[in-house]
């Protein structure tokens, strides 16, 4: 039944019959509303796999509720299976240093955190890590570090170049950099860059980041694009003040920059934080947020993330069965792992590279996937 029939019946049972009757044809009139508008935004999650579009009181909708949640995921794997196929693209992640200027309150290796074990690794160190890696069978490398003014631009460079002779592909989340800083990237081979958003809302982005400026986080990622960077972004889904309209408004955002890479993490409140004490995301909100970015921007790589993992030990598996398409363990060797928490019960933090490798290969093949064996760029087929 659509709304007009709806309304004519109501007009109907508001003319005729005894109260009684009245009551029960209006609690028939209620279940049949709800029955049209549950069509409608079934129609809707539909429309949005063939055409890639929803409005924002629709995304808002959608969040707001659980009702369309399993319709949802399984819309999102069917637009993932069409655009991305079945293959899982596995990227090893290198933490080389989590010494960083910043001070982003929810984050476990800021700046004022004094608990915070400090390490860099050096830049032989960092070529080994990813040597490793490739022997193992990763094609690409992402190098992540805190904002740490020790790896000049030029010293990235030869770090990045040494990786490329590996035949790897090298994805960078440095931070906020110089426009400069991100071409000498590019030119000496860099292929992608990841830089989250976090919140759109500035007002939030302002309380989340002293000293930083959401305006500038923009123009880092409208410097990544126009260098040619396959760029990637993503928000914390969950965080304190957030709301679910802001949500909506991020994922908006994704679509308007085209990114190429969406990260989406919950918010996990981290120890010795100005948010430690605050109520953390749940799963099933990030998984919806994902699901829905998957609808409008159906051919980027989206990956699994481990914070996902965190809330729920199979948390990885039901991402890649709700849209995600790539994972990236941690090749990171030695102890430097368990030093670079972000939020606290960060996974495999104690297992070898090689270990997580092939963790990774049997949960891919678990459901019927399996290994990418191309470097995994938003357009490979
Ligand atoms: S989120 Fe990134 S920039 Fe912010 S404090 Fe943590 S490592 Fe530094």
């Amino acid at each position: 039944m659509n709304l007009s029939r709806a309304f004519l019946n109501f007009l109907e049972i508001l003319d005729t019959g005894t109260f009684a009757e009245n009551f029960k044809n209006l609690i028939i009139l209620q279940k049949s509303i709800i029955l049209a508008y549950n069509l409608i935004m079934i129609e809707k999650i539909e429309n949005a796999a063939k055409f890639h579009h929803l409005d924002r009181l629709d995304i808002i909708r959608i969040l707001a509720t659980d009702e369309f949640d399993e319709f949802l995921f399984k819309t999102a794997d069917s637009v993932r299976k069409k655009y991305k196929g079945d293959s899982v693209h596995i990227r090893g992640i290198i933490e080389f240093s989590n010494i960083c200027k910043q001070n982003c309150k929810y984050c476990g290796i800021r700046k004022d955190n004094p608990n915070a074990e400090r390490y860099r690794l050096s830049p032989d160190e960092i070529i080994l890590f990813a040597q490793h890696a490739k022997e193992k069978g990763f094609r690409t490398i992402v190098l992540q570090s805190g904002e740490d003014g020790f790896f000049s631009a030029e010293k990235m460079a030869g770090i990045i170049k040494k990786i490329k002779s590996l035949d790897m592909a090298v994805t960078l989340s440095l931070g906020e950099k110089t426009t400069g800083e991100y071409e000498v990237y590019k030119k000496a081979g860099a292929d992608r860059y990841l830089l989250r958003i976090e919140t759109t809302d500035k007002t939030l982005y302002g309380n989340l980041h002293p000293n930083m400026s959401f305006e500038n986080r923009v123009r880092c990622l409208k410097d990544l694009k126009k260098l040619g960077y396959e760029t990637g972004t993503g928000i914390l889904v969950g965080l304190p003040g957030q709301s679910i309209e802001s949500i909506a408004d991020d994922i908006l955002f994704f679509k308007n920059i085209d990114a190429d890479m969406i990260g989406l993490g919950p918010f996990i409140p981290a120890p010795d934080t100005p948010l430690s004490k605050e109520k953390g995301g749940t799963l099933t909100q990030a998984l919806k947020v994902m699901a829905i970015t998957r609808l409008l921007l159906p051919d980027i790589n989206i990956p699994a993330t481990t914070a996902m993992e965190t809330l729920h030990p199979q948390g990885r598996l039901m991402a890649l069965q709700c849209g995600a398409n790539v994972i990236m363990p941690n090749v990171t060797e030695g102890d430097y792992r368990k030093k670079y928490l972000l939020y606290p019960g960060k996974i495999a933090v104690n297992t070898s590279a090689a270990q997580n490798y092939d963790a990774t290969v049997k949960m891919i093949e678990s459901i019927g996937r399996k290994v990418s064996i191309t470097k995994g760029f938003r357009r490979d087929t």
